[in-house]
């Protein structure tokens, strides 16, 4: 069963208190990006819990600033600096996964999801469990466990808002109560740093120059799969499964300009839109208010200056990630569980320069012909799956189980 969002039914807010926030990955772009809003109101917003993987310095200057109740690092060994680091203050410190889950469950209103790659799927499934608001970024957790995510997401009465600046634009100006004339959802693409790129120069791109995205930002993940546009296969899927639309009703709109976010497109010929600069401060201060809008210090939209905005569709030779993505999304089952753990690998090994750049996609392919798919019945299922694809990609990466094509071949 799937479950899509429905922006036409708010829930009841209560602002007579300021709104209690937890932020799961608060040392990431994203995680920054919210800190950096709700840092600029604390008369609305209290902090209940901040988590990081390693980041312990950063956590606690965090955790200082905001008086917050309670800090946890997902590393042990990163336990004692952030200790000694709150000694002096009242903040509750903890270690290891279970203290990222307690940091999930702790009593709030507002959680931002904003941990990278599936190993967020746990603490944000905690906070779902807790029926509240889930701003949530973690595309890479709802693409590999699905409908039942979103299962979760209904079975406990929560509110997933999507922090992604395309699905947050879908978002805005989806009419729930028009569904029936909406024929497409068009996702606007940046086309990352190597969009006119020569095939051949793309074989030798660093991880630095893979990390340098145009227009966006972003953490080294985001910023490699922008790169790859695996980023604008993952949020096809991602948009299928929030909006319950099939593939072959989600366009892909290369926009180098970051201008548009998205467009949604009606069986009358309208075409709706939301525009700003890109600053994922927008989608996440619309996620922090909803149902309302706060003020933000972004930078104003000047479409003059501006001057002109470009399109253009995706070179699907260029960047095969978006059949790879599509692929998965039209097989099903465990298809998508499969590409997100394997680009996931194939990205990590890229950054460690264990792999060339085009290998990314190569990897992937590879481990989706040779994990056979097969139904998510539940979320062992899914974990299940992750860990065979993890090291189905781990053998192609090491040459161990046939001929992956690395740049070290
Ligand atoms: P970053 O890499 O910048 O930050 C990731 C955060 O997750 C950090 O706080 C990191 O801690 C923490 N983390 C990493 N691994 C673990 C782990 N195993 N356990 C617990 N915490 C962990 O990522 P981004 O902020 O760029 O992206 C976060 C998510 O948001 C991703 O899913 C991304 O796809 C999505 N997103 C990001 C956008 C952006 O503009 N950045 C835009 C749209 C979506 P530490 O700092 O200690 O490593």
């Amino acid at each position: 069963m799937v479950v899509s969002l429905d922006n036409s039914r708010p829930r009841p807010v209560d602002v007579a208190r300021p709104r209690r926030v937890s932020i799961l990955g608060s040392t990431g772009s994203v995680g920054r990006s919210t800190i950096d809003l709700v840092a600029r109101d604390l008369q609305s917003f209290e902090v209940v819990a901040l988590t990081a993987n390693r980041n312990a310095a950063g956590l606690a200057e965090q955790a200082r600033h905001l008086r917050c109740a309670f800090a946890a690092i997902a590393d042990p060994a990163e336990y004692q600096t952030l200790r000694d680091a709150l000694a002096d203050t009242d903040t509750e410190v903890a270690a290891g996964r279970e203290a990222v889950l307690e940091a999930a469950a702790r009593s709030a209103d507002w959680t931002m999801a904003a941990i990278v790659g599936a190993r967020g799927l746990a603490p944000t499934l905690e906070a779902v469990r807790q029926g509240r608001i889930v701003a949530f970024a973690n595309k890479e957790c709802l693409v590999s466990a699905g409908p039942l995510m979103l299962e979760q997401v209904q079975r406990h009465n929560a509110t997933l808002l999507p922090v992604d600046s395309e699905h947050n634009a879908i978002f805005q100006v989806f009419d729930s109560a028009q569904r029936d004339s909406i024929e497409r959802l068009i996702l606007t693409a940046s086309g990352g740093p190597f969009r006119t790129a020569h095939p051949d120069a793309m074989a030798q791109v660093t991880p630095e120059q893979a990390v340098a995205h145009p227009t966006w930002n972003m953490g080294a993940k985001i910023s490699v799969d922008s790169a790859t546009m695996m980023n604008k296969g993952l949020e096809i899927i991602e948009a299928s499964l929030l909006f319950d639309m099939p593939d072959s009703r989600i366009d892909v709109l290369v926009h180098p300009q970051s201008v548009i976010h998205s467009l949604v497109a009606h069986s009358d010929g309208s075409v709706l839109a939301q525009l700003g600069t890109p600053d994922m401060r927008t989608p996440i201060a619309y996620c922090l208010a909803w149902p309302k809008r706060i003020a933000t210090p972004t930078e104003r939209l000047d479409l003059a200056a501006v001057g002109r905005l470009d399109f253009e569709p995706p070179d699907m030779e260029r960047f095969p990630a978006l059949r790879l993505a599509r692929e998965a999304l039209r097989r099903g089952e465990s298809a998508p569980t499969v590409l997100n753990a394997a680009n996931e690998e194939a990205v990590h090994a890229f950054l460690e320069r264990r792999i060339g750049f085009l290998d990314i996609v190569r990897v992937v392919e590879q481990t989706l012909e040779r994990v056979s798919s097969r139904p998510l019945n539940s979320l062992t299922d899914v974990s299940d799956i992750d860990e065979a694809a993890r090291h189905m990609a781990r053998e192609i990466l090491a040459g161990a189980s046939g001929p992956a094509k690395t740049s070290a071949d």
